[in-house]
């Protein structure tokens, strides 16, 4: 069985006049996509903005309800869980986003930043927690010396090592990049995909890659998902997508 299974996911946001006011329309921001995800691979989610790719992370990872359908985790009805199941999720599913300076505290330490989901999720406290926060930041390149600094302190490509740092923290099965590499300059962003590369290797970790750049999703994904309005038009790996018809 796949480690991550969306079937005939659907998300319509009602679209209201005001925050209470009458509903004026929807939007079929999710139409009735499925995609799987095996272990150890990666699923890439391609499509313009708007095109429902965020709204896709979401719903697996229970952070909105899906109008319809159905998510399995492990084989574990994901929209079944209560409470505590989806924090265990959580543990199990991490993300990283586009903006590493918007993602990441600019009050805290880069110790508290990467121990913070050791804290919430009970792994790890004290001394514990900052040998395991140690250990993390040296697989993603950075280092213990980096435990006191700041965020404004890295440029953008180490800030997201922080945030991919942070993701690793709890040992997660997948890891959901939401235009994970968008917002780094084009020279750094091959290194931070490589790094994604490389912890795939060693760690077996499972990616549902979202981006809007069809080459760096072609370098990432075993398949690519192209989305169009909420829609999976077109999938398979980066050769048949782009191969002629
Ligand atoms: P993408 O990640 O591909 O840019 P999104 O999933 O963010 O696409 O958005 C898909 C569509 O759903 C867009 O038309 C967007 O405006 C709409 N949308 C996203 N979130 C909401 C929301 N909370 N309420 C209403 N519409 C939304
Ligand atoms: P992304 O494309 O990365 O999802 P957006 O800028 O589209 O980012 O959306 C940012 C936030 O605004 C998201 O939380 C999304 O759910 C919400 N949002 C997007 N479109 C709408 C909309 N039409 N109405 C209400 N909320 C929206």
């Amino acid at each position: 069985t796949p480690l991550l299974e969306a079937r005939d996911l659907v998300k319509h946001y009602q679209i209201r006049k005001g925050v209470l006011g009458r509903p004026v329309g929807t939007v079929h921001a999710v139409d009735g996509i499925s995609f799987a995800i095996p272990r150890g691979k990666t699923v890439g989610l391609v499509g313009e903005s708007g095109s429902g790719k965020s709204t896709a992370a979401r719903l697996v990872s229970r952070l909105i309800e899906p109008t319809s359908g159905e998510v399995r985790f492990d084989g574990q009805d994901v929209l079944a869980m209560r409470g505590k199941e989806v924090k265990a999720l959580r543990r199990r599913m991490q993300m990283v986003f586009q903006d590493p300076f918007g993602s990441l505290n600019p009050r805290l330490t880069v110790g508290d930043i990467v121990g913070e989901p050791l804290e919430v999720h009970r792994v790890a406290s004290g001394r514990a927690r900052t040998d395991r926060v140690v250990e993390v930041l040296e697989t993603v390149g950075l280092s213990g010396r980096d435990l006191h600094k700041f965020p404004h302190q890295f440029s953008g490509g180490q800030a997201q090592r922080i945030g991919i740092a942070r993701a690793l923290a709890t040992n997660p099965d997948l890891i959901i990049c939401d235009e994970a590499v968008s917002a780094l300059d084009v020279s750094v962003q091959a290194q931070v995909l490589n790094l994604l590369k490389r912890l795939q290797r060693e760690l077996g970790l499972s990616y549902l890659f979202i981006a809007h750049d069809l080459n760096v999703v072609r370098y990432m994904a075993d398949e690519l998902c192209v989305m169009y309005m909420g829609e999976i038009v077109e999938r398979g790996d980066g050769d048949a997508v782009f191969a002629d018809p």
